[in-house]
């Protein structure tokens, strides 16, 4: 009977979505805290394991909702630890991210081929961008189906590259993993149809798609994503549902359940956390899938590459995440890196960092990166997290798409080219 009252509640949120849960996130702030000893940490962490807070950003930006502003700045004040109000409303934020698509950036010039590509679209248009790809470039274009996800959407990726006697080495390239970091599906489609419009025009993507073939995912965590246009535009994690809690607890966060070091630091048992890791590793079927896919397929294919792309915080990162040990490629991951950052840099004077993911942000287990790395043995395994570094976080203007798009694939052909010549 519980179960089945959530379940009406639930289809009565979704049917509402766009009435009265269009304010929800009036008054909610975002603070940037500022931790300066390992005890801060320690205080931050144990407010993270309560799922009352959203954390946006580690170390530290937390969403607050209006009811518990006041006690989330008072336990900060007494452990006389610095914050200051980075985003005062939410709310204003999420109304203002489709500033191109409701007409309010007009004069944003821009190639008529990127029209498409200059606002944020749900998973049944970037579902169908993938297919209609696919049939525009029949020669270098094909979709296919990873399975589908808990909610029984498709997961349909894109392989692209040159017709080829010989077996080619592989690349894999997802986005959309944290389903609220819309500007990582926007960037990986954007910079797919590039590749696909100017291989023969471009010399570094005619070599790119001659020697290799690219498997590209643009939404990996596609119950999650849709999840974020119809009900709650800050969701992060899976939408399976977990025993024993109500529907704001559903979901494990998709970023810590692989099967490599699952389970240690940096990840919660709580259900209601946003690192939720889940109950054991491959709990979630969309990143069982993806695993399974990817053993299945290097059978036949050498993975030279794993990308995960998120946001945000402007970084390119290297394994491991589990520990702050190096990886023994360590030198060859901050050359790629840094070859990454300068190329980035190069177009729009955007700052990134580079680093293991532990160097950079914090001990994180059970990651795509390190089971790519260390299970899967891709030398070259990484994530990114693209724009911004606080003032919009995942609620990013639409006229900033074209520009993170243009930067981050600059730094994607640099990254490449060192991929590349390590053959
Ligand atoms: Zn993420």
């Amino acid at each position: 009977m519980v179960v089945r009252i959530i379940a009406v509640v639930q289809l009565l949120l979704v049917v509402n979505c766009y009435g009265e849960a269009k304010n929800q996130f009036d008054g909610y702030k975002v603070l940037r805290v500022k931790v300066q000893s390992q005890k801060e940490v320690e205080v931050m962490r144990r407010l993270e394991e309560t799922g009352k807070y959203d954390f946006w950003n580690f170390p530290f930006d937390v969403m607050t909702t209006p009811d518990n502003a006041d006690e989330i700045q008072h336990m900060l004040d007494d452990n006389e630890i610095e914050y200051h109000i980075r985003i005062d409303d939410v709310q204003k934020l999420i109304d203002n991210q489709f500033n191109v698509r409701n007409g309010e950036i007009k004069s944003l010039s821009v190639d008529p081929d990127d029209l498409y590509y200059t606002v944020y679209h749900r998973y049944a248009e970037i579902d169908q961008w993938v297919k209609d790809t696919a049939a525009r470039y029949p020669d270098l274009a094909k979709e296919f189906i990873i399975g589908r996800s808990y909610e029984k959407r498709v997961m349909r990726a894109l392989k692209i590259g040159a017709e080829s006697n010989v077996t080619k080495p592989a690349m894999w390239i997802n986005s959309g993993i944290h389903a609220r970091e819309w500007i990582t599906p926007a960037t990986n489609i954007w910079m797919t149809n590039k590749m696909l419009h100017t291989y023969t025009e471009d010399s570094r993507v005619t070599r790119l798609l001659d020697m290799f073939d690219l498997y590209i995912l643009p939404v990996f965590n596609v119950d999650g994503y849709d999840y974020t246009w119809d009900v709650y535009r800050l969701w992060r994690k899976t939408r399976s549902v977990n025993m024993g809690v109500g529907p704001e607890c559903y979901g494990v966060d998709p970023n810590r359940n692989w099967p490599h070091e699952f389970g240690g630091g940096g990840t919660s048992t709580n259900p209601c956390s946003y690192s939720y890791r889940g109950e054991y590793p491959l709990s979630e079927v969309e990143v069982r899938q993806v695993v399974e896919w990817i053993r299945q397929k290097s059978q036949t294919q050498e993975f030279k590459f794993f990308m995960d792309i998120h946001s945000a915080a402007q970084m390119w990162m290297n394994p491991w995440g589990y520990t702050y040990d190096f990886p023994k490629d360590y030198d060859d991951h901050n050359i790629i890196g840094k070859a990454f950052v300068d190329a980035l840099a190069s177009v729009h004077n955007t700052t990134y960092q580079y680093g293991t993911i532990t160097e950079l942000l914090y001990v994180a287990s059970g990651s795509s990166v390190d089971w790519a790395y260390g299970s899967a043995g891709i030398k070259y395994s990484h994530a990114t997290e693209l724009r911004d570094t606080g003032e919009y976080g995942f609620l990013l203007p639409e006229d900033q798409i074209l520009p993170t798009a243009q930067e981050t694939y600059e730094g994607m052909l640099a990254a490449y080219d060192i991929v590349m010549n390590s053959q």
